[in-house]
């Protein structure tokens, strides 16, 4: 009875045992099971994390604005390319102070304020390096946690160069125009205050101060044309009215116009462009174009020399045409610069030539505004060649632009 009792005990605990072991098992699996869902759970979170600090390193990369985040320890945390080719500093700059990084005491300065102020906005800072001075407009911000504890500090970085330089451009252009308005006014004020003042009491005077009066209303009438054209192409209120133009009969056209002061100089005018190229332009436009080159190369050019103008098909659907002389030419250094505004290789010559130092200006815009452009080839002695590249005719009907 014992014995039988002993076995049933014996029997019921083995089945308790397995029952436990199972359960335990059974527990463990569930367990198992929790930690590998966590732990994919946890590698799924970590991977977007990765991914969305991914897409804002590339956000950041992609600005055109400076970033610099830094730490609670004034490390830096993100910079962005931006901020690194400003100070030429090599990406990953993280770890490093912003010293060490941009090595402009400046803007380690502007972050040391930033102790004091919650945000320095707008502060200008110049960095001069080899392409030359570059202009940052920098806003700094503290960070801070929600219990207002330093949280780091954020630094953007924009660009204020060309705006700078656009703003300098202005300036010099303003005292441009400026001091060649005031040159042919005061001859015209003396000379009308010699007449006043009884110069003309004498014929020969008045005649000879009448004409000098006369000469720089005309120079003033001439500048206020082409600063008021200028302006027109620039605010893109220039309409072109293109239409398939024969070269060879615009350049007979315009050197029509100038034979009169060519006769003047004794200089020879010729028209080697070839019969057939069309250009797709404004015929007036391109007369006054080809004036202003005809007139410079008698002006600029020999007594006594050649003035050719030359065309050909210049590829890619564009035609050239170009006005060669035989004088002096353009010393290399004054090439680059000969069609920039007010720009002269000899200002006395230019003046006394009446020319207001505008002309090749509005050559290059007009042609640009025609989707062409203008290049100049000269060495000294040798003469120089103006070449305009416009698009070709097909010759049928154009759309005005
Ligand atoms: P300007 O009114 O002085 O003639 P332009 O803009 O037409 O102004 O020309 C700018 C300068 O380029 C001139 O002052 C002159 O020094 C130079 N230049 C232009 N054409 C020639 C040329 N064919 N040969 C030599 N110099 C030239």
């Amino acid at each position: 009875m014992i014995a039988l009792a002993a076995l049933l005990l014996s029997g019921a605990l083995i089945a308790v045992s397995v029952s436990l072991v199972r359960e335990r098992r059974a527990r463990r699996e569930l367990e198992a099971g929790h930690a590998r869902e966590l732990a994919a759970q946890r590698e799924r979170r970590e991977a977007e994390l990765r991914s969305q600090a991914g897409r804002t390193v590339a956000l950041f990369d992609r600005m055109v604005e400076g970033i610099i985040v830094l730490g609670p320890d004034g490390r830096i945390r993100l910079s962005n390319r931006a901020a690194a080719a400003f100070f030429g500093f090599k990406p990953p700059a993280e770890g490093q102070t912003v010293l060490e990084a941009t090595r402009h005491h400046e803007v380690a300065a502007l972050v040391g304020r930033l102790a004091r102020e919650p945000d320095v906005l707008d502060h200008e800072l110049r960095l001069d390096g080899l392409g030359g001075a570059r202009f940052l407009q920098v806003n700094a911000l503290a960070l801070r946690s929600p219990e207002g504890a330093n949280d780091g500090a954020i630094l953007v970085f924009h660009d204020l160069t060309r705006l700078r330089q656009l703003e300098a451009l202005r300036q010099e252009f303003v005292a441009n125009v400026s001091h060649e308005l005031r040159t042919p006014l005061s001859l015209i004020k003396s000379a009308a205050e010699t007449l006043i003042d009884g110069g003309r009491e004498d014929p020969a005077i008045t005649v000879r101060f009448l004409e000098i009066i006369d000469k720089h209303a005309n120079r003033l009438t001439h500048l206020i044309d082409d600063l008021l054209l200028l302006a027109r192409i620039d605010s893109g209120r220039v309409e072109l009215n293109l239409r398939p133009v024969e070269l060879r009969t615009a350049a007979e056209d315009a050197l029509d116009d100038a034979a009169l002061i060519a006769r003047a100089r004794d200089v020879t005018l010729g028209n080697e462009v070839p019969a057939g190229l069309r250009a797709a332009a404004d015929p007036e436009r391109l007369r006054q174009v080809l004036a202003n080159l005809i007139d410079n190369a008698i002006k600029y050019g020999r007594t006594g020399g050649v003035v050719t103008l030359r065309g050909r098909d210049a590829g890619g659907g564009m035609v050239e045409i170009s006005v060669r002389d035989d004088g002096p030419g353009i010393p290399p250094d004054a090439l680059s610069r000969v069609f920039e505004r007010f720009y002269r290789v000899d200002k006395a010559r230019s003046r006394e030539q009446g020319g207001t130092g505008l002309g090749l200006a509005i050559v290059k815009n007009v042609v640009q505004a025609h989707g062409g452009d203008v290049r100049v080839e000269s060495s000294a002695g040798r003469g120089a060649e103006f070449f305009l590249t416009l698009p070709a005719s097909n010759g049928t009907k154009l759309t005005p632009v």
